[in-house]
């Protein structure tokens, strides 16, 4: 039978060793090709170890990471560390040439066997990551996004498979970001290469990726399409990973008409429909933050607060009292 795995982990476990928990443990997963998959979890969850183990800069304990069906090596088994068909980029930019000029940082991964290759692909590289205007400038005197570009630009050159980005574009102010991460889509698109990419920004992964892995304490607890997982979540921590929800007790949520069996109530502020003339429980606006095409409002009933998305900039104002419709919850 025809071997069809591309990366593929197989109950790989890698402790740190001590007493707490660490690292990650009994993690399968197969990594679809063409394709970017994000990685997420809170700090700790074990994403960066993850990735490294993907990457061959870690052996584990136990279980196997393969590629094409072939064992990845460790740093134990191989003399420079990572698998040769992968790049990693991440926060740390440390290995750039900071008194070169972008071009040659960028054109200094390719030999020079064929000069005029050399050159071209160094072009379309920077073509690519919309930094042909840079190509001139020293590194030293670039941001911290456009140095970002850089090192992303150097990895992908040399035309790995996949690429690996742990948080890269943390130090990347919003704007600069989200730039970048439609470069990167388009990349995708256009050579076919794979992505995986650790993050904690539910927007960057939401808007990223096509399929995200859960990690919780070392374990995989969830893996879906980003919508599925948005719209669905199977467990709270992923629901509070992805978004800024209400989380009620059952208690609690008898405040807004909602009863429940089980113990705690979610409720996204998109999901809650505010009006005047509805006849439900009286909540207080406390809160209006301005969001420019939209608001939040924090509501108060009770010493239950809310937080509601608001459509209607101006609608309402502090100290105006509303009633609620909830359009749906999720319950855990
Ligand atoms: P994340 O990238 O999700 O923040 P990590 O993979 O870096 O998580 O870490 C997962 C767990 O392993 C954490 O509890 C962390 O403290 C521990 N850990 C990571 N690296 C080491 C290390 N070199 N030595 C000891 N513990 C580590
Ligand atoms: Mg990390």
């Amino acid at each position: 039978m025809a071997n069809e795995t591309f990366l593929r982990a197989d109950g790989v476990s890698r402790s740190y060793g001590g007493a707490v928990q660490s690292g990650v443990s009994n993690i399968s997963l197969d990594v679809t090709p063409g394709k970017i998959t994000a990685i997420i979890g809170e700090s700790g969850s074990g994403k960066s170890t993850l990735l490294r183990l993907l990457y061959g800069l870690l052996s584990p304990d136990s279980g196997t990471v393969s590629f094409n069906g072939e064992r990845i090596w460790g740093p134990e088994e191989k003399l420079i560390p990572g698998h040769d068909a992968m790049k990693m980029v991440t926060q740390h930019t440390d290995d750039l040439n900071l008194f070169a000029r972008v071009w040659d940082n960028v054109s200094a991964m390719l030999p020079n066997t064929n000069v005029q290759a050399k050159e071209e692909k160094t072009e379309q590289v920077l073509r690519q990551l919309n930094m042909m205007h840079l190509a001139l400038k020293r590194v030293s005197d670039l941001s911290g996004g456009e140095k970002q570009r850089v090192a992303i630009a150097r990895a992908i050159i040399t035309r790995p498979q996949i690429l690996l980005l742990d948080e890269p574009f943390n130090q990347v102010d919003t704007s600069f970001r989200e730039g970048l991460q439609h470069d990167i889509r388009q990349i995708v698109k256009e050579t076919g290469i794979t992505v995986i990419m650790v993050s904690h920004d539910p927007a960057e992964v939401l808007s990223m990726a096509d399929e995200l892995i859960v990690l919780k304490n070392g374990e995989i607890v969830e893996t879906g399409h980003p919508k599925e997982l948005y719209n669905n979540p199977r467990n709270l921590y992923t629901a509070e990973l992805l978004t800024n929800c209400n989380v009620l007790t059952a208690d609690e949520a008898k405040q807004c008409d909602i009863n429940i069996d089980k113990q705690t109530v979610v409720i996204y502020p998109e999901w809650i429909r505010i009006a005047t003339m509805l006849k439900t429980n009286e909540w207080q606006v406390k809160e209006v933050l301005f969001k420019g095409f939209y608001e939040d409002l924090i509501l108060e009933s009770n010493d239950v607060i809310l937080r509601a998305v608001n459509n209607e900039p101006d609608a309402y104002r502090e100290g105006d009292v509303v009633g609620i419709k909830v359009k749906k919850w999720l319950e855990y």
